[in-house]
């Protein structure tokens, strides 16, 4: 199949062919499928004619999905992977497993059969449990992958609809807009001034012209597909249709694609650091292991025993399982972002989120809802009207406030109306919008005066599209009524761009020319309707787009979102500053700011002329200090960001637009709108809000410092079982008495630490008091100070009870089963009681509630049953080595082990009290 892809030679999918499995090699009679070469070098029509799909019209749904049949999704096949028994067979490269099995082998081979059969099975529970552990985080890796899946905007059955990309099939018609990500190799039958970045392929910055002519190669010449677009580049200006030509790997860079997609992720720091803390850790383990093997010979004691003890301590005591866990944590912890509509990319991102800082974020759609209703207008010749109702549609009416002459008044209204309504991309069907929101508002106001299909009337000739730079747009339009064929301009956007193109203003249908005084009045007027946090549209027409008329204003209301005051309270008291940037006017944007609480004063509203012409070091001192920008650009948005970050903060920054990827991509966290966002910016943003929200952010930052403190607390498990264990064996052989557990019963152990128990404590549910800490500090290492202490004192404590256990059971008939049995079921109840303390740092297990980790529970559990099964169970106390207890050593047992988390309890409380009293100073402990 892939070769006849990568030929081109594909059967038609018109006539089933494929079904009967005959393939026709014969282009003559086959209309084959194309490469995005070949159709460039024919017309669009001819294209059209070999993929049998009508242009207007699109494929059928029918027709598509039995073309997908042959053609596979659009989409990259994820590299070939190892069965599960292949990855199985792996875990037995590690070296220890390998020497811990030829330790088996010498035991068989010296006849101590039993011994080697206790090995082997404890070898193959550890392996499995590695195993599994590997197995689940590759998974969790991996559907990271899916959940961006970028979309298209294609024509089926003659009507426009938006599906996932990975359903699209050659012949499919594309439309593309400004920002979108080109879907598929696309033949372009249909262009306006359509640019397209092709940069991540040929590493071209200059976007490439494109149009519909076909290409001619004369000899086989290479020449540059400019009526192609390229799979995976984006759309930086203009708009086009397009026919699909090739899907997923036949794409033109369907390759390049492939190979970024198995280049694999790097490594996050802190996955970094947990593999140097690794390596570190083994480098110690090693030579305690090593001397305690020497004291062991030098003191006469088996050696085969010795060397599998020793053997068995490397795999305990080496945290292997941490890299793993780590990475497992930070893969779970995305999905839950994603849950909760916060989509991250990369996994680095986790970690930087409970980093960040400062939060620029955009006022459209982020702070606000982005529903956009007018609710005011006034004339250019002083008449104001009130619109009533809600939503896209014309529920509601314009009530003019008194004045002499209705009549005419409703006539300047419906004029400077008609302006917004033909100087307009927005569709309304069934009160639903298509479209920018801020054009909806103004159809529907239209349509509440009773002017519904305004722009029906006209023959658009040009659109001079809105961009956030120019803050307007304009149409140039000739009647279809009027046999006089004069242009005229309709233009809309911020007063202070129409009103210099205007020459003069509407009084009663008649021009009169605009003095510095009328301008003076119409501004004050502006800022009067955006004082009450409405963004205002100035609106112009005339015969030329600088002798504009000027119409009047509308008022339009955008209702900041529920709880978004709330977030920024939860933010500000954490220490998180939140700055509101918009390319809105200043009065709307201090409205706005007061409205959910953001304090300004004049010296912190900032203008983006005003940053345009600050120097670097004016620049840093009045940036970080403003709350407010208003009328921003991208550029300042860059320059914001860049400021922030000379000033040492970690910045996360919000945007939509195709613009704003730079400002995104230099942001600590750039953060993309999913549902309004462009896929250039979602392509350049670390994170994505599905649905726009303001809070969401704040719910990603409680993942991300909650990842983070767990990560903390499971490290801190896992060191301190493993140095109790080792300092166990350590002392037993400086003190020259018998090994108090054997190899196996460490094996046992090494899973307890490395897998479920540790894991668990990685998914512990956000706790308030988490989410309320300040922001880390990036410099700051995953081991402080105090977790060190902590860590300690865990293991001296289990080191010590255990040890107690065992001499006192260690009497003079020697070491027996039953004393080996005790310690070890010391250890274990003592590490799993450990493992609950250290579900938290400060706070008590019964303050975040003893069943609020479901999973916790089932691993202690587990691994309790666990012990049980191997304390009673006769083939498994072969293997371990145990003999039955009593019940009344199992109560003596636990009610020892429970001293290191009553200890912790007492620990916490006294911290948590100290706290208090210091409240808000360093505490003394810790200057530890
Ligand atoms: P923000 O996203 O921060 O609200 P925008 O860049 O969308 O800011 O809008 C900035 C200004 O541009 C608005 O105050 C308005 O005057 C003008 N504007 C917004 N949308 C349009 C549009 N579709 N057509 C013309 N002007 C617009
Ligand atoms: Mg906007």
């Amino acid at each position: 199949m892939e070769i006849y892809f990568r030929t081109g030679k594909l059967p038609s999918h018109g006539r089933n062919d494929y079904r009967k499995n005959t393939f026709y090699h014969d282009e003559a009679i086959s209309p084959n499928w194309l490469t995005a070469t070949e159709a460039s070098s024919l017309t669009c029509e001819e294209v059209a004619q070999r993929l049998e799909v009508d242009v207007r019209k699109g494929l059928t749904w029918q027709d598509a999905t039995k073309r997908r049949q042959i053609s596979g999704y659009n989409e990259f096949s994820v590299t070939v992977e190892d069965p599960p028994w292949k990855k199985y067979l792996e875990q037995f490269k590690n070296p220890l497993i390998l020497l811990l099995l030829a330790s088996a082998v010498v035991s068989g081979a010296m006849q101590q059969v039993d011994d080697a059969v206790s090995i082997t099975c404890a070898i193959i529970i550890v392996v499995t449990v590695a195993f599994v552990q590997e197995y689940r985080s590759e998974k969790s890796l991996q559907e990271l992958t899916k959940l961006v899946p970028p979309a298209c905007h294609c024509l089926r059955e003659g009507t426009p609809d938006s599906f996932l990309a990975r359903e699209l099939v050659p012949g499919d018609i594309v439309i593309l807009n400004v920002g979108d990500r080109v879907p598929a190799d696309l033949r372009l039958f249909d262009t306006v001034d359509l640019l397209i970045d092709e940069s991540s392929f040929t590493g071209e910055t200059e976007p490439s012209r494109k149009n519909t002519d076909s290409v001619l190669r004369p000899n086989g010449a290479h020449a540059s597909n400019t009526n192609i677009a390229f799979m995976g580049t984006l759309v930086r200006s203009g708009n086009g249709k397009g026919i699909v030509v090739s899907t997923g790997t036949n794409s033109e860079f369907g390759s390049v694609f492939k190979m970024m997609q198995e280049e694999k992720a790097p490594k996050t720091p802190l996955q970094k650091s947990m593999d140097s803390l690794g390596a570190q850790l083994s480098l110690y383990s090693f030579a305690i292991i090593a001397v305690i093997l020497l004291i062991g010979w030098w003191q006469g004691k088996i050696l085969l025993e010795m060397f599998q003890i020793g053997v068995s301590l490397a795999v305990a005591a080496i945290p292997e399982g941490l890299p793993i866990v780590v990475t497992v944590t930070l893969a779970l912890g995305v999905m839950r972002m994603a849950k909760r509509k916060a989509i991250v990319k990369k996994l680095p991102t986790v970690e930087t989120l409970g980093c960040v800082n400062v939060i620029c974020s955009d006022k459209t759609g982020t702070i606000t809802r982005n529903e956009m209703t007018a609710t005011v207008l006034v004339t250019s010749d002083g008449y104001i009207a009130e619109l009533s109702g809600a939503g896209y549609n014309d529920h509601g009416q314009v009530l003019l406030h008194k004045c002499d002459y209705p009549d005419k008044a409703r006539d300047s209204v419906a004029n400077l109306l008609e302006v917004g309504a033909v100087a307009n991309n927005a569709i309304i069907t069934d009160e639903v919008l298509m479209g920018q929101p801020t054009e909806g508002a103004l159809l529907a106001a239209a349509m509440k005066h009773g002017m519904y299909n305004v722009a029906d009337r006209y023959l658009r000739l040009k659109e001079y599209p809105f961009t956030s730079e120019h803050k307007m747009m304009a149409v140039k339009v000739i009647s279809k009524y009027d046999s006089s064929k004069e242009e005229i301009y309709f233009a809309k956007g911020a007063l202070e761009r129409i009103l210099p193109k205007c020459t003069g203003y509407s009084v009663n249908g008649v021009v009169q020319p605009l003095t510095p005084e009328k301008q003076a009045d119409f501004v004050a007027e502006c800022s009067e309707i955006a004082k009450k946090g409405l963004r205002v549209i100035a609106l112009a027409k005339g015969d030329s787009l600088s002798n504009l008329t000027y119409m009047g204003l509308v008022g339009i209301c955008d209702p900041p979102r529920p709880m978004v005051r709330e977030a920024i309270n939860i933010l500000t008291e954490s220490g998180v500053k939140v700055k509101m940037v918009t390319g809105d006017a200043m009065d709307t944007a201090v409205a706005i700011a007061q409205s959910i609480g953001l304090a300004t004063q004049p010296n912190n509203v900032l203008s983006g002329e005003q940053l345009d012409t600050f120097t670097e070091q004016e620049l840093d001192a009045a940036v970080p200090q403003a709350t407010v920008f208003y009328r921003v650009s991208p550029k300042n948005k860059l320059s914001i960001v860049k400021s922030l970050q000379r000033s040492g903060y970690i910045v996360g920054m919000t945007g939509d637009g195709v613009n704003d990827g730079v400002a995104l991509k230099k942001a600590d966290i750039g953060i993309a709108m999913g549902k309004n966002g462009t896929d250039v910016c979602k392509e350049a943003a670390d994170m994505i809000l599905v649905d726009d929200d303001f809070y969401t952010i704040i719910a990603a930052i409680e993942e991300g410092k909650s990842i983070f403190h767990n990560i903390r607390n499971f490290v801190g498990f896992q060191l301190s079982t493993s140095i109790a264990a080792l300092a166990l064996v350590a002392l037993a052989t400086i003190m020259d008495i018998p090994n108090p557990l054997n190899a196996m019963q460490i094996l046992w152990i090494n899973i307890l630490m490395d897998g479920p128990p540790a894991q668990s404590l990685g998914v512990e549910p956000v706790s308030d008091d988490v989410v309320k800490q300040k922001s880390r500090d990036t410099k700051e290492p995953m081991i402080t100070k105090k977790l060190i202490v902590n860590v300690l004192l865990s293991a001296t404590f289990i080191l010590a009870g255990t040890l107690w256990v065992f001499n006192k059971e260690m009497t003079e008939d020697g070491v027996t089963a039953r004393d080996t049995t005790m310690t070890f079921t010391c250890f274990v109840f003592f590490d799993m009681w450990n493992a609950l303390s250290y579900r938290s740092q400060t706070k008590s297990v019964f303050q975040i509630g003893l069943f609020s980790n479901t999973f916790f529970l089932v691993a202690v559990g587990g691994c309790v049953l666990g012990q049980l099964l191997v304390v009673y169970v006769p083939p498994l106390q072969e293997i371990f080595k145990t003999e039955a207890l009593t019940a009344w050593d199992m109560a003596f047992l636990v009610a020892l082990t429970s001293s290191v988390w009553i200890f912790s309890e007492f620990k916490k409380l006294f911290e948590r009290l100290l706290e208090k009293r210091c409240k808000g100073k360093k505490t003394p402990l810790e200057y530890v």
